[in-house]
């Protein structure tokens, strides 16, 4: 079923018809990846998550509302317990026609014991996270993290058949080198490789003007490389993608610092405990557990989204420099979801 007809669709004052929602499902991670977190985090309490069923029930408020694609994230998506219920009831909702894809954003930790199970419920694609080929680096960047695990993990999600892309935040002295090796392993096994600026969010234990590292920099210096030939290939997402003429595999580029692609956002963001944040890059933002709690109907969590998205900003203003010191916005990536 397509979403009701007599329910008009969400559309932001700037024109951009919002279809696709990332969720958070958890704030909390087994990684510490150094520009995503300080070593030392507090999270949320238990009790102010949503439940799996509560986050069930909100998805299929946005789905009423015209949300076609769905992408789970955290913090680590996977270390949620029992987050495999709420997969399968979105499965259902893919088989119902209420969506049209549910894909996962994960470090990979918990991969090679829940591959199976995702492709089981629905799930075909998934973004997983890797900075860097180098076990000791891999240590280093994620602090806690077990390179040998994440690759047993991509290994296992193939196998289930799912597709994988690789993410990997670009990071100056850190994987700047390496890029190479990760578009030869990522193509050498048919998977999509894209490259992240890093975006000013939250505090982290140092200066994020040391890692900064503009991806118009680097496709410079894979140009020496590589033939990258501009194509429209599309995920519903940031990236813009080259394909990569040696390898044949596709290229991304996430490019918030460089390149602003506020212009074309489909997505909005919710937080484990319901928060509707409309723009990543801005603090504004609405309760939608309160209006979900306020009654066993959708119709308040329907105004309360509607009302949200009428004050969606044109976009971010993400600045790393030297005489920045403040985030853009306090909160970390892994409350509102990469
Ligand atoms: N834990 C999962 C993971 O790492 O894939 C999902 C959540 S994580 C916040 C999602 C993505 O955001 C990851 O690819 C991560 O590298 C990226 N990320 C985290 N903090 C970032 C930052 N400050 N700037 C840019 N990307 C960031
Ligand atoms: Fe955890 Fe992902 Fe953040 Fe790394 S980037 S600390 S894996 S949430």
């Amino acid at each position: 079923m397509q979403s009701s007809s007599a329910v008009p669709q969400l559309v932001d004052p700037f024109g951009r018809a919002i279809s696709y929602v990332r969720v958070s499902v958890t704030d909390r991670c087994d990684f510490r990846c150094v520009y995503c977190m300080s070593e030392d985090m507090s999270f949320l309490p238990k009790k102010d998550l949503l439940t799996l069923e509560e986050l069930d029930r909100l998805i299929g408020a946005f789905t009423t509302l015209g949300t076609r694609r769905v992408r789970l994230t955290g913090g680590e998506p996977l270390v949620r317990r029992n987050v495999m219920s709420l997969i399968a009831s979105l499965g259902e909702r893919i088989k119902a026609d209420q969506l049209d894809e549910v894909t996962l954003t994960t470090n990979g930790s918990q991969l090679a014991r829940f591959a199976e199970d995702l492709y089981a419920n629905g799930v075909r694609r998934i973004n997983v996270s890797v900075d860097t080929l180098d076990p000791d680096k891999f240590k280093a960047v994620t602090r806690w993290g077990d390179l040998g695990k994440v690759l047993d993990g991509i290994d296992a999600a193939l196998a289930a058949g799912l597709k994988v892309k690789l993410n990997a935040v670009a990071l100056r002295d850190v994987n700047e080198h390496e890029f190479n090796d990760l578009i030869r392993f990522a193509h050498g096994r048919g998977m999509d490789l894209t490259l992240i600026e890093t975006m000013p969010l939250g505090d982290i234990d140092g200066d994020r003007t040391d890692q900064y590292l503009p991806l118009s920099t680097v496709r410079q210096r894979l140009s020496r490389d590589w033939t990258m030939d501009e194509i429209d290939y599309r995920t519903g997402g940031p990236a813009r993608y080259v394909r990569v003429a040696e390898t044949g595999g596709r290229l991304g580029f996430i490019t918030p610092m460089t390149h602003n692609f506020c212009e074309s956002c489909n997505r909005v963001r919710v937080t484990c405990t319901g928060t509707l944040y409309m723009c990543l890059g801005q603090d504004d933002a609405a309760d939608l557990r309160k209006a979900l709690r306020a009654s066993e109907g959708d119709a308040p969590v329907i105004a309360a989204i509607r009302e949200a998205i009428s004050r969606k900003p044109k976009g971010h203003d993400f600045i790393i420099d030297r005489g920045v010191t403040a985030p853009a916005v306090k909160r970390h990536m892994s409350v509102t979801g990469g």
